[in-house]
């Protein structure tokens, strides 16, 4: 079965330092044997502050790849407001609470005024969960829709589409795959619309109701396609004519990292029915959540009761006002939008394998190529090259010859010199 991570690490395969090796040995004692690691040699790590993570023995690796830690690992303005609410109440949403109110508040002020509820959960899963629960009660179909190698969560519910969990996770019956909108397939606009219409379809064909077409706007795991912005929008009016509705998966790209927009959606001019949030909503801290229209709540609201102990919980709240306060201070969607075009520039240059580059902000997916043909094993020796060289990335797609990189977005020019000096000392050496 193919392994759905690239680049994992593969026990027995590469010997390791002693500390390192007992550590490997204990997770699988007792995590048992569904984790996975990344690299071939598993990094160790101790400490993170801003874009750099610390080994036990001090040395620096600049991240590369973490978008949790989004205004950068350990950032002191989320920790003094995690630790000053968690010094005061760490109760949950059944009480009377302000903190989650004016976070809430704050939040939806980044959204279109359309989309005006949003209930908390803990992680992207349960917010995708949460919207199928949602569409299906609102439309009464059972039918999803999803690009081909998209990720949208764990969850039974959610895994049943997710097809890059790979073949050994099996979709649902009432689940249909479209191809990823790649432009070198034709006109994003025409080619993902026709798909969707398919698919659309085929469900109908089959007796199946269509309840969403859910994407990840960034595309992530499918290889990152971004351009050309507007996309989106034919396959949005498509599921609304065939009665479903269109879920806004920003848990890649949500919170500025596209630079452009706050949200991935919002580059396509599109308004959704819903939006799932997590990774970088709480900097580390687990706090994700669902932004809806009130029509897709409604009916759902009246015969069903909500209730996430941990979802929006007070100090889940105020670490989350806390990182949006951080991402408005810091400017660091603007940030996102010129380092991301200066890194896409830098890796354009560079050459050798590397062929087309395709980015929005400080999200970038770097095609690795041999003889023009994707080459999986070259990505894989070019992400644990950077491993070894002190710079974690790492690779997706379906053929998994995508580098993902997708730093902190406290990323600065000078963090994009180190990459590419570092990129270009493995690629002279492949
Ligand atoms: N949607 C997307 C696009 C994701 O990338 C992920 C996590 N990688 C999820 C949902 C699920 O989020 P979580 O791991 O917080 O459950």
């Amino acid at each position: 079965m193919r392994d759905p991570m690239p680049n994992a690490f593969v026990a027995g395969a590469v010997d390791l330092p002693e500390t390192e090796a007992a550590l490997v040995a204990r997770r699988q004692n007792v995590l048992g044997p569904a984790y996975r690691l990344f690299y071939e040699r598993p990094v160790h790590l101790v400490r993170g502050e801003g874009v750099w993570l610390y080994d036990p023995d001090g040395n620096a690796y600049l991240d590369t790849y973490n978008n949790v830690a989004s205004v950068g690992h350990c950032h002191p303005h989320v920790l003094a407001a995690t630790a000053r609410q968690a010094g005061l109440l760490a109760s949950h949403t059944r009480y009377l609470h302000d903190t989650v109110l004016t976070y809430a508040e704050k939040l939806l002020s980044h959204f279109p005024p359309a989309l005006c509820h949003v209930m908390f959960t803990c992680t992207g899963s349960e917010a995708n969960d949460l919207a199928i629960r949602l569409a299906r009660a609102a439309t009464g179909g059972m039918g999803v829709i999803v690009t081909e190698n998209a990720y949208h969560g764990v969850t039974a519910a959610v895994a049943e589409f997710s097809p890059s969990l790979g073949p050994g996770v099996p979709l649902g019956a009432h689940v249909r795959t479209v191809p990823a909108p790649d432009a070198r397939l034709g006109d994003p606009a025409v080619v993902f619309t026709a798909h969707v219409q398919a698919a659309i379809a085929d469900l109908q064909r089959h007796g199946i109701r269509p309840a969403v077409l859910i994407v990840d706007t960034i595309f992530s795991s499918d290889g990152v396609f971004a351009q050309p912005a507007g996309f989106l929008a034919g396959a949005v009016a498509a599921i609304r004519a065939a009665g479903g509705l269109f879920i806004a998966d920003e848990v890649q790209p949500g919170f500025g990292r596209t630079g452009d927009a706050m949200w991935g959606f919002q580059r396509h001019g599109v308004v959704p029915d819903m939006v799932s949030l997590g990774k970088p909503m709480g900097n580390g801290y687990p706090v994700a959540g669902l932004v809806m229209q009130p029509h897709v709540v409604a009916d759902f609201g009246m015969k069903a009761r909500y209730f996430n102990t941990f979802g929006g919980n007070a100090v889940a709240a105020a670490t989350a006002m806390a990182v949006l306060e951080v991402v408005e201070g810091e400017g660091l969607q603007d940030n996102a939008r010129t380092v991301g075009a200066m890194f896409a520039g830098a890796l354009r240059g560079l050459g050798g394998p590397l062929g087309e580059v395709r980015q929005a902000g400080l999200f970038l997916g770097v095609d690795v190529l041999r003889d023009g043909a994707p080459d999986a094993a070259l990505a894989g020796r070019i992400v644990n090259g950077l491993r070894e060289e002190r710079v974690l990335i790492s690779a997706t797609g379906p053929k998994g010859h995508v580098l993902k990189i997708r730093p902190p977005l406290v990323f600065g020019a000078e963090h994009v010199a180190i990459f590419a000096e570092r990129l270009g000392r493995v690629l002279a050496r492949l």
